[in-house]
């Protein structure tokens, strides 16, 4: 069975080998493909993955948001997130999901020492990541969400369509003078990520020893950020994590089997050139 990675532009995905290595090693007759794809051309790709048996496939930028309306279905995380990044072919329906947010609190959750739901939680950034983020935590019932961004207008948008406006927007000033209240603290910017390393989101000076510190990033595998956070005896979690475990969900979709997840990590490093200290 295929399935298809549809992207604009999708040539650098490290999704094609991290997903052909769980499906050859359950054995299973799958195999994933990325398709560049030009906005305004979604409609023939679908038409195509429908015309030749595709089993589903994932969507990334730009065509998260656009992909929707060609959707039979839309499960009801991806429908308030407003994206969708994984389609599965059922029946010849198109059903839509996100695994992003999913994705992201599945790896953080191996990082945490209280739940979510004893956290406060600070996001930096209010793109499409931070909306798929923010709602999944929220469906945790953090104590607080605080999300800071550049334009305060798009974090005000997030908190108001995906929860159901329970939390607070910031400047990215005013988050790093407040800093010190945050239990858990996540950059979805891409600030910091290749070949900027030198670039940091936020200072750390306020950060708590043994706060949760989460950069998304994973292109550095261990951002200058998180480096800093570490040294000030943060819990670091890197963008890895979210990466194959949203990876892993939409695998379970489309062949309703549980990958190996270590294995699908192992070679996202090896792509990403094999060095890579918190694993
Ligand atoms: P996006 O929709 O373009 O949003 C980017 C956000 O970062 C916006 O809020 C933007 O602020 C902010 N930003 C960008 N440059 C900035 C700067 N120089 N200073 C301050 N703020 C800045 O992007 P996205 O899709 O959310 O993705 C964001 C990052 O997450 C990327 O690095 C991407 O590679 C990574 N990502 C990782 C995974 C994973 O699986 N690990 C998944 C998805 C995305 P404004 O609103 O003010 O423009």
């Amino acid at each position: 069975m295929n399935i298809g990675l549809i992207g604009y532009p999708v040539h650098h995905s490290l999704s094609p080998e991290m997903q052909n290595s769980a499906f050859r090693e359950l054995d299973l007759n799958y195999k994933y493909e990325k398709f560049n794809v030009e906005p305004g051309k979604l409609g023939d790709i679908i038409c195509y993955f429908q015309a030749n048996g595709f089993k589903g496939f994932n969507v990334t930028i730009p065509h998260k948001e656009t992909v929707m309306p060609f959707l039979d279905e839309i499960d009801e995380e991806a429908l308030a997130i407003g994206a969708v990044n994984t389609v599965d072919i059922k029946d010849g329906k198109l059903i839509g999901y996100n695994t992003d947010g999913k994705g992201f609190v599945n790896g953080l959750k191996q990082k945490l020492i209280k739940p979510i739901s004893e956290s406060h939680i600070l996001i930096l950034g209010a793109g499409g990541a931070a909306r798929a983020i923010a709602h999944s935590l929220y469906l945790h019932q953090p104590m607080s969400i605080v999300i800071a961004n550049r334009t305060t207008r798009r974090a005000e948008k997030i908190i108001q369509e995906c929860l159901k406006g329970d939390g607070n927007a910031l400047t990215l000033q005013e988050a790093e003078h407040m800093l010190s209240r945050f239990d858990i603290v996540v950059n979805t910017t891409p600030i910091g990520m290749h070949p900027n390393y030198n670039e940091i989101p936020l200072d750390l000076r306020r950060l708590n020893e043994g706060t949760v510190l989460s950069d998304i990033i994973y292109n550095p595998l261990k951002t200058k950020w998180l480096k800093l956070g570490e040294q000030k005896g943060a819990i670091i979690d890197n963008g890895l994590s979210m990466f194959v475990h949203q990876g892993a969900l939409a695998f379970e979709i489309w062949t309703g089997r549980k990958p190996n997840v270590n294995l699908m990590k192992e070679t996202v490093i090896k792509q990403l050139g094999g060095s890579y200290v918190n694993r």
